[in-house]
């Protein structure tokens, strides 16, 4: 085909813009991952977008991006976030009837899931002890409890908790979740609501935090609802730090209420050098790695939703945004 006519018939092609965080190194990976996804579109990164495209696009596929790029999206309808997390997209469109779709992708709460039973077994099988015994060269067995007798508390029961729960029940682990409205789960112990949420920490040892930051959830894990854990319980908080008061659960280690924190999310991040978890003998940082988005998998469940948009202009589901997830 000749040149200037393939170029025509490209620049026909429906545009959908990328719009991510300038400077991200992610960014050309995504780009690709998407091409491929979508070959009858042309998916292009916000800064080469013409001014006549930014005018008439009405959907866009995002990754933590910039408020202020958006809003020259003039007929922007909706959005599909590469993140399961949107807290802060949220919070960039506060002001539009701009519908947030996240991402949900079972590939992510397979990950999620692996990483629950991975940081669970750590602190069920005292890794962190027998690490520090090790740089002591004390040689020492710690009682062995078995699995059945460990009560792992989940804080959300969404696609990543549920995941997470069912692979923890499999393994042997008494799971407790707790959630906004009930649930009903095999082989979980379900409560819901404000008054669900003690009766589910006085009996928990190893609490998994996989809840949305949102108004009700930031600060939920403070002094009180830290105290209501048992006795030499484990907090695991997967996902966002902003959702456990800092202060709080660095009291309570050094109490010895609670035997670790496996964190891997923080307010901050990465975690600034001169903060204290870094060195804290009671705490694992982690770099938020427990789940890293799938490109391939989440370009595939990107693209079919902008497809089905395309074919019927119809927007997908979003975000509750009186919720905040
Ligand atoms: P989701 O499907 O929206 O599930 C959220 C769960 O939290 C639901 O069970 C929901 O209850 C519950 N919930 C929300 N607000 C609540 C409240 N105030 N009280 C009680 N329960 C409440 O979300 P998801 O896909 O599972 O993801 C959860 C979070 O994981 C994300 O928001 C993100 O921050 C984090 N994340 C972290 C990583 C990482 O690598 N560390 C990766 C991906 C995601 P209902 O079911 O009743 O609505």
């Amino acid at each position: 085909m000749h040149r200037s006519v393939e170029a025509d018939l490209l620049s026909l092609r429906c545009v959908i813009p990328f719009v991510g965080m300038p400077g991200d190194a992610n960014a050309t990976g995504w780009l690709a991952a998407l091409q491929r996804a979508i070959p009858e579109s042309r998916i292009v990164a916000f800064d080469e977008l013409s001014a006549e495209e930014k005018a008439r696009c009405t959907v866009a596929i995002v990754a933590n991006p910039r408020s202020a790029d958006l809003q020259q999206l003039t007929r922007l309808q909706w959005v599909h976030s590469v993140w399961a997390g949107v807290e802060s997209l949220v919070r960039a469109l506060s002001n539009t009837s701009v519908t947030i779709v996240r991402l949900v992708d079972p590939a992510l709460a397979d990950t999620m899931a692996e990483a629950a039973l991975a940081w669970t077994l750590y602190l069920h099988r005292d890794m962190p002890t027998y690490a520090q015994q090790q740089r002591q060269r004390r040689w020492q067995q710690q009682p062995y409890t078995a699995p059945q007798k460990r009560t792992v508390g989940l804080l959300g029961l969404g696609a990543l908790g549920e995941a997470a729960a069912k692979r923890l029940a499999s393994a042997g682990f008494r799971v407790c979740g707790w959630s906004h409205g009930r649930k009903s789960l095999p082989c979980v112990h379900c409560f819901a609501r404000e008054e669900g949420l003690q009766a589910m920490l006085v009996q928990t040892d190893i609490l998994i935090c996989l809840l949305p930051l949102t108004p009700q959830t930031e600060g939920l894990l403070d002094a009180q609802r830290l105290g209501w854990l048992r006795a030499g319980a484990s907090v695991i908080n997967f996902a966002r730090g902003a959702i456990i008061n800092d202060a709080d659960l660095r009291a309570a280690l050094d109490q010895g209420h609670l035997s670790h924190a496996v964190l891997d999310v923080f307010d901050i991040e990465p975690l600034p050098a001169d903060c204290w978890q870094w060195a804290h003998p009671r705490v694992t940082v982690l770099p938020h790695c427990s789940a890293p988005t799938n490109m391939e998998t989440a370009s595939q469940i990107v693209a079919a939703r902008i497809r089905a948009y395309l074919a019927t202009g119809v927007i997908p589901a979003g975000v509750d945004r009186d919720k905040g997830y």
